[in-house]
This record gives structure tokens, sequence and C-alpha cells, in this order.
């Protein structure tokens, strides 16, 4: 699975090429400490000894086209060439899901087409895959992973061939050598059967800051952001027309999870608000949202998170105190708000409570 980059020259040598930032970016103020725990570094080879052992046992692992017959997923149209399947965001993990119940997006260009995010498993990837067959017989060039999350990445082996390169944040491969077996175990249990031959799958082509691929015609601008939903949040712009993908560190409707640092994703949204997009697709919520107003609801979330949970520290609350009080007005705005909101006052308590 690691030698596919070498035969796609042109994704090799545009990784070297296209280090330029794009025009909204700004110079990162600074580093965020991580308040989680961080693996040491580990050599490169231990990496890919590790990465292909991360499978669940299988009695056969199917053909990797064994997907030319999966059943289409129904998506949206909702720009010219660029087609999204809204997963549906109150759910989780479940047989009948496939593990998909977060956006994913087919974009079409005149030579390739890019998935964004490839779903939690490989039959799903494989209804994704299934998708594109039937819109195009272009090449599926390009499967950009936004994170680390396995709603977002376990579909990969759907397109475990020699046209495809996985694209990712260049902290992805860390992040998924970290969580994948655990990812794989928990998956596996919610989705049972149907998650047979799905394995983790790790980008061969990474991003440092930013990049722009080539789909003919049409130049996607990917973007590697600092800490904010996770360590590895990328996001796709498409200048064309106007639309961004910005995987989880957009969630609408339902609660946004901080799995990275809630300071962070606020500099963040502040950073993304200056990118030139007319529409987004968030990584939860429906197939699309105007830009940038589809921000505020996280955006005002976020700020009572943070007020509330610094006034419960200057006040020497313990955290089981705070989670009755912090942003309590937030409750009943947001899908899964008693399932989310614990987790991430805990989160912001660890890392305020050194500020
Ligand atoms: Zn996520």
């Amino acid at each position: 699975m690691f030698s596919k980059t070498t035969t796609i020259p042109t994704c090799t040598s545009r990784l070297h090429e296209s280090t330029a930032r794009s025009r909204w970016e700004t110079t990162p103020l600074y580093i965020l400490a991580l308040v989680r725990r961080t693996l040491p570094a580990i050599a490169a080879g231990m990496v890919l000894v590790l990465f292909s052992s991360l499978s669940l046992p299988t009695k056969a692992q199917p053909a990797p086209l064994a997907g030319q017959s999966a059943k289409p997923l129904d998506l949206d149209e909702i720009a010219e060439g660029i087609h999204v399947y809204a997963g549906a965001h109150d759910e989780d993990a479940t047989p009948g899901n496939l593990g998909g119940f977060s956006n994913a997006a087919l974009v079409i260009g005149k030579r390739s087409i890019a998935v964004i995010d490839s779903g939690g498993s490989r039959a799903f990837g494989l209804r994704l895959r299934a998708s594109a067959r039937a819109l195009s017989d272009l090449p599926i060039r390009y499967v950009i992973n936004t994170h680390v999350h396995p709603d977002h990445i376990f579909g990969n082996g759907a397109f475990d061939d020699a046209q495809s390169v996985v694209v990712g944040h260049h902290k992805l491969p860390r992040a998924l050598l970290a969580r994948a077996s655990f990812y794989l175990e928990n998956f596996g249990r919610r989705i049972g059967a149907r998650f047979e031959g799905t394995r983790a799958i790790p980008p061969t082509m990474t991003v440092d800051r930013s990049m722009r691929i080539d789909l003919g015609e049409r130049e996607l601008i990917l973007d590697a952001w600092s800490t904010a939903h996770t360590d590895n949040d990328l996001t796709v712009f498409d200048p064309a027309t106007g639309t961004l993908f910005a995987g989880d560190l957009l969630f609408v409707d339902r609660l946004p999870i901080i799995d990275g640092s809630l300071k962070g994703w606020l500099q963040v949204l502040t950073e993304l608000r200056s990118i030139p997009a007319r529409r987004v697709v968030p990584g939860h919520g429906p197939a699309f949202a105007p830009w940038p107003n589809a921000l505020d609801a996280q955006e005002r979330y976020f700020r009572a998170l943070l007020r509330d949970t610094r006034a419960a520290l200057d006040a020497g609350h313990r955290i089981e105190r705070a989670i009755e009080s912090v942003a309590s007005e937030e409750r009943g705005r947001w899908i899964h708000f008693d399932i989310g909101h614990p987790r991430n006052i805990t989160a912001a308590f660890t890392e305020l409570e050194w500020e």
C-alpha cells in the first residue's frame, strides 16, 4: 500500500513544488501545546511495519475492485461537478449506515475525480466508489482525508488500487498509528459483519501547510491547520465554485467535539473566515450551508464554553460541578448535546487549567 505514489509521478512532484501559502492564509500566531498525550517519534520503517498489520482478522480480503457491484449512494449535486453524501448526522456507526454518518463528497474535474472523506467502513467506501462510477468513467486519483476520525477514513480501502493516492495532513499518519487499533475494534463492534475487510490505510501524500491538486481544469487547494478539532485537520477549497469542504472543523446542528484544542479551534475559525467561499460542506450537518454564517453557532458555543470554563476554574469549582453550569444555555440547540458537552468541558478544563 506504500508503493502507490511511485505510480503517480505528478502527485509526488506536486508535493514538492506546491509549498506556497494560499492568499488567505496567515502566518501561524503560535504553536498550541498539545493537551493530549503525545507519542514519541517513531521511525518511519516501524510505521510501515505497524500499519501493514492494522486490520481486523478476516477470513479473506475481498478483491480490491469488488465494489463495482456495490449500490451507489444518494448524492446531492450542490455545485457543478460536486456531489455530496449527507450522512445522517443524528446517528453514530450502525450496521445500517456502515459508519457513514458524516458527510463525504466527490469532486469531478476534466481528467480525474477526488473523493473527500471515504466514510466509516470499506463497505461504505465501495458504495461511494460505485456512486463515482455511476457519474463518470474518469479515474479516482485522490482520496482526501480531512482528519483521523474513523467515520472519515475507513472507506479508504475501497480505493486501494494503483490509480488512487490517499492524501492527508502531515500529522495524520502518526494519529492514525496511535488510534487505528482502537477505532477498528470499536467500529467493528458497532457495524458487525459488514465491517469485514476494513483496514486503516494512511496517506501516502501529506500536506505540510498548503497544496494544490489538479483534477483537470479544476484545481483544489488543500490546507493543513494547526490543532483545532484534532491535530490533523485538513480543508479543501474549490475556487471554481466557491465551495469549501471544512471536514469536522465545522459541525452544523450536531454538537462539535473537541479532540484537539478549544482555543486553537477558535483561532482556526477566525482564519477560516477569510477564505473566499460561497458555501461550505460541513463534516456533520446538511450537504452544504451558507458561508461564513454557518460558523456562527459553533463559534458562539465555543466562546460560551471558554468563558464559563475559565470562570469555573477561577472560582475553584471541580469539573463535576462545572458540567452543570458551563454553557448550559446551549442545551437544546444541538444534537448529541448531553453526550458531547461533558466531554468538551473535560477537554476545556484540561486545556485551560494551566493558563
Ligand atoms: Zn471528527
